[in-house]
């Protein structure tokens, strides 16, 4: 039987240029992105306006992490502590744990089948609680049916915020994620669409907003040293009124990110050539393999498959785990009762508030998840879908 011999956890390479680009700031020293070199733009400012370009974005902040951008999004947004935020039940750790960093409190709305926030759900359980945010994560890449998600927001008066650590580049109805709330949140750690090791962007067309988050971000008054920032005026007030939370980018990340964002759009299509790969392959074994399906007017970008299983049961589930391991081939599974490795769920989260997510909890029990790097060619992708294929059916024939 053939073995997948490739690592779930290798990124692309960088490239060339972003690695020399890297020497240069190394050997400048000069890695703070507000260390005074008179006249030169930093490479973090330079940074920030190409990204704001590519996102069609009027403003973009560059920051420490994905975390830290959700954090600055909701001040800046004004969530004060105590407040409630509505977000998704199937999500990673680091959306609850940014709520529960500005003291806000998590509400946790139902996803469907298709693995998206559930508009109706979004809407009863924003009547109940009162919530005034709602942070819109994009798990895995699959985007929410962003007409109604906004209908619910202006009619129930939410501000809302993307959590796009998964949808750099996805679009719904061509208008790119992010685009729709008053703030887009994206994360450039190793395991997402851009590779800074840790590193994050918030974009937004307030200036108002942007100029809060500026300050708190850290910017030590250096707010005129941004390429992608609101002119000075917007600052009069927030450079008084906002806390410096210290969370911003340094100049190496920056010079590591600007040569992959000129190859992002390539990249991208990478994506979703091999998810459509190992896609194509699964939906020939439905009914017995669920995948989810996206709406007409959404575009993903697939760095990651997800796929149900609902006929088996929890035993079986983990022996496809052992069988698809056996042969190299490494999914992780959302019904597993610990969270592990990057994986974890809602009752897993003991900071929040403990709720009722019957929908959720149905449908998680039996979904797989798979990373796609980069670095798989497409004829791995090609031998990933055949094992992937064959250990579910004989996993499934085994088994009375
Ligand atoms: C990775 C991730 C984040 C946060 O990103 P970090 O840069 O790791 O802080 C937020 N939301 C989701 C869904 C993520 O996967």
């Amino acid at each position: 039987m053939r073995r997948f011999n490739r690592s779930f956890v290798q990124q692309a390479a960088l490239p060339q240029a972003a690695v020399e680009a890297a020497v240069r700031v190394l050997e400048s020293s000069n890695l703070h992105r507000y260390g005074e070199f008179a006249g030169s733009e930093s490479e973090t400012s330079q940074l920030e306006r190409e990204f704001a370009d590519w996102q069609g974005a009027r403003y973009c902040l560059a920051c420490a992490s994905g975390g830290q951008a959700l954090q600055l999004a909701m001040r800046a947004a004004g969530v004060k502590a105590g407040d409630a935020v509505l977000t998704n039940a199937f999500t990673l750790a680091p959306v609850p744990g940014a709520i529960g960093a500005v003291g806000g409190r998590s509400v946790l709305v139902e996803v469907s089948e298709d693995l998206v926030l559930d508009v109706a759900d979004l809407d009863a359980k924003a009547e109940q609680s009162g919530a005034k945010f709602l942070l819109l994560s994009h798990m895995r890449g699959h985007v929410a049916d962003m007409d109604g998600v906004m209908e619910v927001a202006r009619a129930r008066g939410l501000t809302v915020i993307e959590d796009c650590a998964h949808t750099m580049g996805a679009t719904w109805d061509g208008k790119k994620s992010g685009n729709f709330g008053l703030f887009g949140c994206f994360s450039t750690q190793t395991y997402k669409h851009l590779n800074s090791g840790e590193g994050g962007f918030l974009t937004t067309d307030d200036p108002n907003a942007m100029a809060r988050a500026i300050i708190m971000s850290g910017s030590y008054m250096n707010f005129d040293r941004h390429g992608a920032a609101p002119d000075a005026s917007y600052f009069a007030e927030p450079k008084y009124d906002c806390p410096n939370m210290s969370a911003r980018m340094d100049n190496l990340r920056a010079a590591i990110l600007r040569p992959q964002l000129g190859e992002l759009d390539d990249a991208l299509e990478g994506w979703r050539q091999r998810a459509a790969i190992v896609e194509t392959a699964l939906a020939a074994l439905a009914p017995l393999v669920h995948l989810p399906v996206a709406a007409d007017k959404a575009d993903r970008v697939g760095s990651s498959v997800q796929f149900r299983l609902p006929d088996c049961d929890a035993e079986q589930c983990r022996a496809l785990i052992a069988n698809l391991a056996a042969r190299g081939v490494e999914v992780k599974w959302f019904g597993a009762e610990e969270p592990e490795g990057f994986t974890s769920l809602h009752h897993h989260w003991r900071y929040v508030e403990a709720q009722s997510l019957p929908r959720t909890d149905a449908i998680l029990r039996d979904v797989f998840d798979l990373r796609l790097p980069l670095s798989f060619s497409l004829a791995d992708c090609d031998l990933l879908a055949e094992i992937l294929c064959e250990e579910i059916t004989s996993t499934i024939e085994k088994t009375p």
